[in-house]
């Protein structure tokens, strides 16, 4: 929930009118950017349709294939929203063009994905480097970690694990290149000794990112890791 403040500025810079269709997004819940239909069309994921530790469709929620052949490292995964339009429009306004209070929104949607799934010692954004940091001037997926751990009032720890070289985006790559694009670029600052760790991310397509870090985490001693995602891409055979 914004707090009085930040709903008026919002207010102010969207006028009160929804960024998807531009009617009239009522400022008196939520966040003010969209208008309610809007937001009841959404592309929210059932997750007793997909594949508990990657989130992919699987048949009656059951582990899938993939991951009962070859694991991730990680354990489980959450996503909000599949990766389509609008969300894909949501998310590509948060990250390219600043749009922050977007992040309050998909705070708020993963939030109330992850009720019930909430015992975790930390909360850790998907670190960027401190060039891309510096670069875009914020972290999304620290600003939507945020809202989620407010909302589930839990520890958010974002330098619980650091990216120490400036990879590719991984947009930029051919899936077949992505895991080694990543391969040994995050470090955990601390031993992490038996704790349990949801990563949050902005979109998830091949994993590769959470998998290298969920593989960091587990080297400095992590027992359980969890991805908690705003939006999963599903590969075309599942489109
Ligand atoms: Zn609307
Ligand atoms: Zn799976």
């Amino acid at each position: 929930m914004l707090t009085h403040a930040a709903r008026r500025f919002t207010n102010l810079v969207f006028g009160g009118t929804c960024l998807l269709c531009r009617g009239s997004a009522d400022s008196t819940r939520g966040e003010g950017l969209l208008c309610a239909a809007c937001e009841r069309d959404l592309p929210r994921l059932d997750k007793d349709g997909l594949c508990p530790r990657c989130a992919l469709p699987s048949a009656g929620g059951a582990l899938c294939g993939t991951c009962l052949t070859a694991p991730p490292r990680f354990d489980a995964t959450i996503a909000a929203l599949a990766y389509r339009f609008p969300a894909d429009v949501l998310i590509r306004a948060l990250k390219f063009h600043g749009t922050l209070a977007i992040a309050a929104l998909l705070g708020r949607l993963l939030a109330q994905c992850i009720a019930g799934a909430t015992q975790v010692d930390a909360v850790l954004p998907v670190p960027l480097s401190a060039g891309r940091l510096r670069e875009r001037g914020y972290n999304q997926s620290m600003e939507i970690a945020r809202g989620v751990a407010r909302t589930a009032a839990l520890k958010l720890e974002p330098w619980l694990c650091e990216r120490n070289r400036n990879t590719p985006a991984q947009v930029d790559l051919p899936h077949a290149q992505r895991a080694r694009n990543v391969l040994g670029a995050f470090r955990c600052t601390r031993p992490l000794e038996g704790i349990t760790v949801a990563v949050v991310d902005d979109v998830m397509t091949t994993g590769a990112t959470l998998d290298e870090i969920a593989g960091a985490l587990k080297e400095a001693g992590a027992a359980r890791v969890v991805n908690w995602v705003a939006a999963r891409t599903f590969p075309p055979q599942f489109q």
